[in-house]
């Protein structure tokens, strides 16, 4: 990994906002989390700016996989075609992954191209791919037909191939460890755009972008799953998600994956949290917790001024009970600002005091950031931050930081055409 930056001795203040008797030692830092080499945006009171709604732009060109199926065959009923063909031009996207009329023999030659362009119109085109880990993770830029940049992250493990997918270009939270909200929020994106990710990455990987299928012995192979944890804060953008993650779930006009291999992660936004646990699609749900006390979490998360910690866990712990899937709690752990033991206990309790089984601990090391004056926790401290949690019996599970070196983990989304000069890239002409 290539880090710019050096150890920092932030702020510190005295240790007494809720460590036990035995752990108030001088010893106990507490770095604040105060942005350094960028200007968080504040509203017309001073506090971090909370972008909800999305700036308005020209819309992207509807697509099929913005419409029901009914709406589909109603769309080429409108041009005197019958409703099979419809399901035809399905097919051709979502199991073929292609938008060239030029494959789609089974269309009447006469009006095909028109027809295709219509209903599949190009909505990302590809602009620069960066590939590493042996050529396992590639992270792609993608342009809009605005003009707005949007990344996704391909990765191969064994025995599964994940996406990490955007859901707006830019991003409202303004979180100030994380890369992707220092610019704001460029708008949300179409269902269509947020499933087209997927099926370019099944095109690309068809393709051999992750090695000859042929040759590794995985023929057919295609992304298993998928995680909203690329630009963007997935339930600010509600509707275009869920119908995004019902296409993407349809075995019968969709592509047919498995609600369970979709993760949707929120910096906590309640009320659409409780909405999620009602749509009877029973997706992972991960919620970036990243502090177990407001006093903290006031200052990492803007919108804790909205909803707070035990607000969020009861959200959580109901997104359990409604759905029956374990929640995960995402921790990214920072030297000094929230790594504390006690912190870890506080945590622990306040899940243990909602019950047992229903939860696990997502620590992920700090991914550094432009401007960014924070760094990783010490392995020692990250190692006893996850002990103290499994020693009160929650399964903790540390997040690995694939694409770290190529921008592409976790935090370090931003989507600029310029990036790091000393990576392998291979720019795509446009
Ligand atoms: N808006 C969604 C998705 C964001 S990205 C959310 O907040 O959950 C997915 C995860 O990466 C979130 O948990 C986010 O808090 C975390 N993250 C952001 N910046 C990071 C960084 N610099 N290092 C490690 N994790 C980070």
């Amino acid at each position: 990994m290539t880090s710019k930056r050096s150890p920092v001795e932030g702020p510190t203040t005295a240790a007494g906002i809720g460590p036990g008797a035995g752990e108030r030692s001088s010893a106990l830092r507490q770095t604040r989390p105060r942005t350094e080499g960028w200007t968080q945006k504040t509203d017309a009171e001073g506090r971090p700016l909370l972008q909800f709604a999305a700036p308005k732009r020209g819309k992207p060109p509807t697509h099929l996989a913005d419409l029901s199926h009914e709406d589909r065959v109603a769309a080429v009923q409108e041009r005197g075609l019958p409703a099979f063909r419809a399901s035809q031009i399905e097919k051709h996207y979502f199991q073929h992954f292609t938008r060239n009329p030029d494959s789609m023999t089974d269309l009447p030659a006469e009006g095909r191209s028109e027809l295709v362009h219509l209903m599949l119109p190009a909505l990302l085109t590809e602009v620069r791919r960066i590939q590493t880990d042996g050529g396992d993770t590639i992270k792609f830029l993608w342009k809009l037909h605005d003009g707005a940049l949007v990344e996704s992250v391909l990765m191969r493990y064994p025995g599964r191939i994940t996406l990490c997918v955007s859901s707006q270009a830019g991003c409202g939270m303004n979180c100030p460890f994380c890369a992707t909200g220092q610019a704001g929020l460029t708008r949300n994106m179409s269902a269509a755009e947020i499933v087209d990710q997927v099926i370019q990455a099944n095109r690309i990987i068809e393709d051999g972008g992750l090695g000859d299928p042929k040759k590794l012995g995985h023929e057919g192979e295609r992304v298993s799953n998928i995680v909203f944890m690329g630009m963007g804060e997935p339930l600010a953008n509600y509707n275009r998600v869920i119908q995004a993650i019902k296409v993407l779930t349809d075995k019968k006009h969709g592509i047919g994956m498995s609600a369970r291999g979709i993760t949707v992660s929120t910096v906590g936004l309640v009320p659409a949290i409780l909405k999620l646990a009602e749509e009877g699609i029973p997706v992972t749900f991960a919620l970036s917790l990243h502090a177990p006390d407001d006093e903290l979490r006031d200052e990492m998360i803007p919108v804790n001024s909205r909803w707070k910690v035990e607000e969020a866990l009861d959200a959580a712990r109901n997104y359990f009970e409604k759905t029956g899937r374990r929640v995960s709690i995402e921790y990214a752990l920072i030297k000094d600002m929230n790594d504390h033991a006690w912190r870890a206990e506080l945590l622990a309790e306040k899940l243990n005091s909602r019950g047992r089984g229903w939860v696990h601990v997502n620590p992920i090391p700090l991914n550094p950031t432009p401007g960014s004056v924070w760094t990783a926790s010490e392995p020692a401290v990250q190692a006893e931050f996850v002990r103290r949690l499994e020693a009160a019996g929650i399964p903790t599970t540390i997040r690995d930081t694939r694409g770290k070196d190529i921008d592409g983990a976790c935090g370090q989304l931003v989507a600029t055409e310029a990036d790091r000069a000393d990576a392998a890239q291979t720019p795509i002409g446009v």
